[in-house]
């Protein structure tokens, strides 16, 4: 069996992270999305609410599944015994990001191996932070997430 782990924080999860997903889950033989806990990171979604809106999204591929986690990503692989970590990349700047990410992840756990996936051309501008900026200023964004995220993303931004 070959499984890898699509972590980050989906901060709301756009047509960009889905595509990887479907990308992924075509790959391998499961895939587990895993929405990141972090206290660190302040989110407009709770942990909780992404997983939820993932959970739904990612309903037409029965090889995949969504869990939270609040611990390094290192250990919820380890505790599993999964190797591959896919990350997705829209361009150079990204890839700097991950590059680091990937090399402190491989210090620590020399098993681990991160596949990087290139964006889908349609979705290399797509990102999460812009998105909320938009949808504050109550710009559309049903180009850029699906329509269960463009209407949670409504109701956190509605207007009193
Ligand atoms: P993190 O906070 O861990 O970067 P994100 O939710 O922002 O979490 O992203 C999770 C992963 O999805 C990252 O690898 C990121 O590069 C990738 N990603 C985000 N948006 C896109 C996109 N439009 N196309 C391809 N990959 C993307």
């Amino acid at each position: 069996m070959l499984n890898a782990i699509f972590p980050g924080s989906f901060d709301p999860a756009t047509f960009g992270h889905l595509d990887i997903i479907e990308r992924a889950a075509s790959i391998f033989d499961e895939l587990v999305v895993v929405v990141a806990d972090n206290p660190n990171k302040s989110c407009l979604f709770s942990s909780g609410e992404r997983k939820a809106m993932l959970v739904e999204l990612v309903r037409p591929w029965p090889n995949v599944s969504v869990v939270v986690w609040g611990n390094l990503i290192v250990e919820y692989m380890k505790g599993r015994n999964i190797r591959i970590l896919v990350r997705g990349v829209r361009g150079v700047n990204d890839f700097s990001y991950e590059f680091e990410l990937s090399m402190m992840n491989k210090a620590l756990s020399p098993r681990i191996e991160t596949i990087f996936m290139t964006t889908d051309p349609r979705y290399f501008v797509l990102r999460s932070s812009a998105i909320k900026e938009l949808a504050s200023f109550h710009g559309d964004v049903s180009a850029m997430v699906p329509p269960l995220v463009a209407e949670a993303l409504e109701k956190k931004y509605r207007r009193d």
